[in-house]
């Protein structure tokens, strides 16, 4: 099927598809995974868990859901999220050496995580630069991303300067400057803008929007994702983080950020395509999925 074949709905009228919800930054360990099958969400990125339950997740996912995980989170012994009531010990891999590197990223190689996942929390013991280096060189090797979790200062420039692939969440605890977002400009961020909300105009909110709409004017790729367990976040289309994207993006670019590529149309729903994040929410609200095309 062309990705703009017409499509016509059960009453005649016509209908556009497109991609499913790809989620790039959930916790399945800490939601109830049954509520995603058959829904607007089409694919979700586990980004931080025991790897070994991950991947019976990806083995055996909610219906019409594919699963990809990252494994672990990378820390400095004590590093963050060590300790934290959410975490079980196995979601976090220490590492305190460059040798200890190379034997983590092959770990993540042999359980079939997609990516390495890094933390970088300023408050809690940190990685040093010779083991953060490491940890991004073995993956590149192994043909895997490196995304980080970067909090607190100075914290979002050691990623971007080591080389990092993506920031799992959009800087949100200062303002990066012009000349080092405009180094990062080949990354890709996820948006988790939702996680920040609450009354008023919340500092960290507002923080992150000014370091994406920077972003995204140098050429960095915005795409959608909620942190979807952290904290009550709706199990689904997360209706408030596409609002927020839509503050940053529209058009083929926000459909871009949210849904997957347009080889996979998952979805159909009345014309015309949705241009703004209240369209795009409407359009979803109203979508359907596809058949699944035989292969
Ligand atoms: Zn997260």
């Amino acid at each position: 099927m062309r990705d703009d074949a017409p499509v016509r709905g059960p009453d005649g009228v016509p209908e556009v598809t497109l991609p499913g919800v790809v989620d790039r930054h959930v916790h399945l360990g800490l939601v109830d995974r049954a509520l995603l099958a058959d829904g607007p969400v089409t694919e979700v990125h586990d980004l931080g868990w025991d790897p070994r339950e991950a991947a019976t997740w990806a083995a055996d996912p909610p219906s019409g859901i594919r699963v990809r995980y990252a494994g672990p989170f990378h820390a400095a012994p004590g590093g963050y999220p060590t300790g934290r009531s959410w975490a079980p010990d196995a979601a976090v891999r220490h590492v305190a050496t460059p040798r200890e590197a190379a034997a983590a990223v092959a770990d993540v190689v042999a359980v079939g995580g997609f990516a390495v996942k890094v933390a970088l929390h300023a408050g809690m013991p940190l990685l040093p630069d010779d083991v953060l280096r490491a940890l991004v060189t073995q993956a590149h090797a192994a043909g895997l991303a490196v995304l980080v979790h970067a909090e607190g200062d100075g914290q979002a420039r050691r990623a971007i300067d080591v080389g990092a692939d993506a920031l799992v969440h959009v800087p949100w605890t200062e303002a990066l400057p012009d000349a080092l977002i405009a180094r990062a400009a080949h990354m890709t961020w996820i948006s988790t803008f939702a996680i920040h909300d609450g009354p008023g105009r919340p500092a960290g909110l507002e923080l992150a929007l000014d370091n994406a709409r920077r972003f995204v004017a140098e050429g960095g790729t915005l795409v959608y994702g909620t942190d979807m367990g952290n904290g009550p976040t709706p199990v689904g289309v997360n209706e408030r983080e596409i609002e927020l994207l839509g503050r940053v993006l529209e058009g083929e670019a926000l459909r871009r950020a949210v849904l997957g590529p347009p080889s996979a149309p998952a979805l159909t729903a009345p014309f015309p395509p949705p241009e703004t994040a209240t369209d795009l929410i409407t359009w979803l609200r109203a979508s359907r999925r596809l058949p699944r095309l035989p292969r």
